[in-house]
Order: C-alpha cells, then structure tokens, then sequence
C-alpha cells in the first residue's frame, strides 16, 4: 500500500509531554534515486530527514530549520532542511568520492569526530542556531543530547531507515509538569519500537500498540514532500556573484554555462545571450542605455 509522506502531531494532555510522527518514504526514495549513494550515506540522510522533519513538527511558528551533521571521516557533512513544515530536501557530501563506505549498523560512524548544528530561520528576525559535539552511534543520540544541553527538554528519537524511513519523538513541554518518571516511562514504552512496526503501521495503530494504557490525542497528519528552492532566478543571482572573467571563459570554450542544483540536479543552462542580457540587468541603471 502506497501511503504519502506524513507528520502527525500528538499529546499525552495528562502528562505534559508531546510527540511527533513521521513517515517519509517517498521524499527518501526520491533523493536517493536522485544520487546512488551508498547504503551508509543514504541510510544517514534518512536519519537526518526523520529527525529534521520531527523538530520541525515541534516548532511554534514555521520556518525553515536545518540539520546538519558534519566531521573528519569518510562522510563529510549530511544536511536536512524543512521549510514551513512541510518541504523537505536534504543532501550527503563525501570527502572522497572514492572512499569505501561499508554498510554498518551505525552510520553516524562514518562521519568520525565532528558537530551537529540546528539552524532555525523564523519567517522574520534573526535565525537561532545551536551546535552540540557529536557522539554515539546514532544521530538521534546527538540531537538528544542537543536538547538536553541547550534547551533541557527531555526528547527522545526513534529513527528507522530499515523499510522506507519513519520516526517517532517524544518530548516534555516546556513548563510541563511531566516529572521525570512519566517521562521515562513512555520512553522505555517506545523503546520496544521494532522497525517493521514503524514501517508498516499508521501513527494510530502505533501509538495504540506502544501506550495501550495512556489516553492520547493525536492531530491531523499534515504532508511532507521532497521540494527544492532552487530556480533560474537564484541560479542567476549566483551567477551574478562569480568573476565574470571566469564565466566568459567558460562561455568561449563551452557555448554555454550550465549550472546543476546539488539538491534536486535541475540543470540551468545560459547561452551567450543569455548572459549578455544577464550582465546588462546587473549593470548599474544610469549607465545602462535607455
Ligand atoms: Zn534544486
């Protein structure tokens, strides 16, 4: 059965503590169709999505939060971003294009010694970001850490990439009067969380089959989907950026430029024209011919 990318919001009312579903299979497949990376890398941007699109659930206000996990080892960075809580892309970059990357049940390894950053852009001011050392096995355990550091909010994440990619939090609300003990005890619930649970059941079934005993109120799922922000226009702007020295070479000896998105590989090409009229629009306006 094909079912869409999801997140569910739901509350435990009585014990001041919340959660958040995630299901993300198609956004996952479309990356990884989009670049072959290898089992490792792709298994750990699936962990970066779920828990990126987990935070994002968690937000006030929308805005575009990013995860990136970056470090010394074969894997060089993996980046997740949510805008609006809704749009979903994400990306892994190697140190060598070459490097061996086995299969391991810790992916989060790969990246060696490194940090987690989570950068949150409110819609309007000043964007908010916090950084935590990694460490563990899993990425869960760095953004676990990061909460219990920088926010002191009990959170929980149960990341899967075993059957498509889903995930579950759980998180105390701030000001909530949860005590530790009712926290721990759901937690210790989740934990029995097996993979194909996860893979297979809606967020109703699953909560009812980890809290059989807790009255739960779950919201409307809302989608999630793969989408880029690139455009011609922003790929413009870059353009714009670079020596123009640089680009006319490239222009002599290729007849065009051709710009690919790292994120979606959508290709802008510029011809000759093209950057004539795009060089005429930066130009300054009073010397421009009129
Ligand atoms: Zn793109």
């Amino acid at each position: 059965m094909v079912q869409n990318d999801i997140g569910q919001r739901f509350h435990f009312e009585a014990l001041g503590i919340r959660g958040e579903y995630v299901r993300l299979d198609q956004t996952w497949a479309a990356l990884c169709a989009l670049h072959p990376y290898p089992s490792a890398a792709a298994a750990l941007l699936g962990e970066a999505l779920a828990a990126a699109a987990l935070l994002s659930g968690t937000l006030k206000y929308p805005g575009t939060l990013t995860l990136q996990a970056a470090g010394d080892g074969a894997l060089r960075a993996v980046m997740a971003e949510v805008r609006e809580t809704r749009a979903l892309r994400g990306i892994v970059r190697f140190r060598d294009d070459d490097a061996a990357l086995p299969p391991i049940a810790a992916p989060l390894n790969h990246l060696g010694e490194g940090l987690l950053t989570l950068t949150l852009r409110p819609p309007k001011g000043e964007p908010h970001q916090g950084i935590v050392r990694l460490g563990g096995d899993h990425l869960a355990d760095a953004v676990e850490r990061y909460f219990e550091q920088s926010e002191q909010l009990p959170t929980r994440l149960w990341l899967s990439t075993t059957h498509g990619v889903q995930g579950l939090l759980l998180q105390a609300l701030p000001g909530g009067d949860c005590g530790s003990e009712g926290f721990e005890r759901l937690a210790i619930m989740a934990s029995t969380v097996k993979d194909q649970e996860l893979a297979e059941l809606d967020a109703q079934t699953l909560l009812k089959r980890l809290f059989p005993e807790d009255d739960i109120r779950l919201h409307p799922p809302r989608p999630l989907a793969f989408e880029c922000t690139c455009s011609r226009e922003r790929t413009q702007e870059t353009l714009a950026a670079m020596a123009p020295d640089t680009l006319e070479e490239i222009l002599r000896e290729d007849g065009e430029i051709l710009m690919t998105c790292q994120f979606c590989q959508a290709r802008y090409r510029f011809d000759p024209i093209d950057f004539a009229l795009l060089n005429q629009s930066a130009a300054p306006k009073a010397s421009g011919p009129h």
